[in-house]
């Protein structure tokens, strides 16, 4: 499955605002990579995967909340791809019956640990991490698959885009996607992260120290103004975007991502932020299989299914 190049679909957008700003907007479905593992977690395990299976590692052990896309897509590549899984999950008062994603990860194979929030915290003690890592015979991969192996995946997503473009922009977790995405853009091309979440300083430090980053002047910058108080909240105005979204471009967004992603976008270009004929290209990162249980819990207020 990893073995060979993929090809997702780059699709324009149609929308009355990106005729009246003129503004050329097209979407990277990297929600089509594949049926059951997530966009861009799929583009972070790829080289994981391969140097699992390179190098005789039995197993992948991971990081992740209840409701993880991480966790999810992990779960079904490792399955897949015949390599046994461990989960370690935040909260020890879960268990995988009562929620869709670990029913999920748990049928694929995955072994689920559920541990409690001050264990979790120490999931970047690198002593800890190595232990672990002997103890289980595994590769160690962090929460939300964003190592330096996964910027190698990400990277491909860039190079499998065949037009000229100006600004590629993608929703921001860890920021793994966005450094991944920053390193193969041409010198005049631009990456803009929308944060999913309240982080700032800490998500530009975390992105910095993926790349390495000794400060140089940077092709990407983080927008930290449509996270919508923090991870996994939202309000009418972001259930009302995305449902129109999806009625006028037949596009599913995620609330917790791309759904954030769109709406900051649309609203920089409604207020004029980008100049007239510019090129955008928004990736698509996936996240849908969180949708049914974001209806359930929430009165069905996306209007659409994953
Ligand atoms: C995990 C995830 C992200 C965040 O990616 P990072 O690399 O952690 O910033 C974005 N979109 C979707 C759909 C995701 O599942």
């Amino acid at each position: 499955m990893f073995d060979n190049n993929i090809s997702t679909p780059l699709q324009k957008i149609d929308h009355p605002l990106l005729l009246d700003m003129s503004i050329n907007l097209l979407m990277k479905r990297d929600d089509m990579i594949h049926p059951e593992i997530s966009g861009n977690k799929w583009r972070k395990l790829k080289y994981n995967l391969l140097h699992a299976k390179k190098n005789g590692i039995e197993r992948i052990l991971t990081f992740g909340g209840a409701y993880s896309n991480h966790i999810a897509a992990t779960a079904a590549a490792c399955r897949i791809y015949g390599i046994s899984s461990i989960g370690f999950i935040r909260g020890d008062e879960l268990n995988h019956q009562s929620n869709k994603t670990l029913a999920k990860a748990h049928q694929d194979g995955m072994e689920l640990h559920f541990i409690s929030r001050a264990t979790y915290r120490q999931r970047e003690d690198l002593a800890w991490v190595d232990q672990l890592a002997h103890q289980y015979n595994a590769l160690v991969i962090p929460e939300g698959g964003s190592n330096t192996l996964a910027l190698k995946g990400l990277e491909e997503v860039v190079a499998d885009i065949d037009i000229d473009f100006h600004i590629l922009a993608c929703a921001v977790g860890t920021g793994g996607t966005l450094a991944g995405l920053s390193k193969s853009l041409h010198p005049d091309q631009i990456a803009i992260g929308i944060a999913a979440l309240k982080g700032e300083k800490y998500l530009e430090d975390n992105i910095k120290s993926l790349l390495k980053s000794k400060g140089q002047s940077e092709n990407w910058k983080i927008n930290h103004d449509y996270h919508f108080g923090g991870y996994a909240k939202f309000d009418a105005h972001l259930i009302h975007f995305i449902n129109e979204f999806h009625h006028v471009t037949d596009i599913p967004l995620d609330p917790i991502y791309t759904g954030k992603l769109m709406y900051g976008m649309f609203d920089l270009i409604k207020k004029g932020h980008f100049k007239e004929n510019t090129t955008i290209i928004t990736l698509h990162s996936g996240g849908l299989q969180g949708i049914e249980g974001f209806n359930t819990q929430n009165g069905n207020l996306l209007k659409f299914n994953g």
